[in-house]
């Protein structure tokens, strides 16, 4: 894959931290908002509530 862009609001995710979800890339800040009771679990990626 060259270009990674958030499913929810389209944010290029190149150079920038993403979080997969079932094979899709979202930006941390839509992933805390779908799937938010999964943070924790990404803490490792970088999400911060
Ligand atoms: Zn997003």
């Amino acid at each position: 894959m060259k270009h990674f862009c958030c499913l929810e609001c389209e944010t290029i995710l190149g150079g920038q931290r993403y979080i997969m979800k079932d094979g899709r890339p979202f930006c941390c800040g839509c992933f805390e908002s779908l799937y938010a009771e999964y943070c924790e679990t990404f803490s490792m990626y970088g999400c911060k509530s």
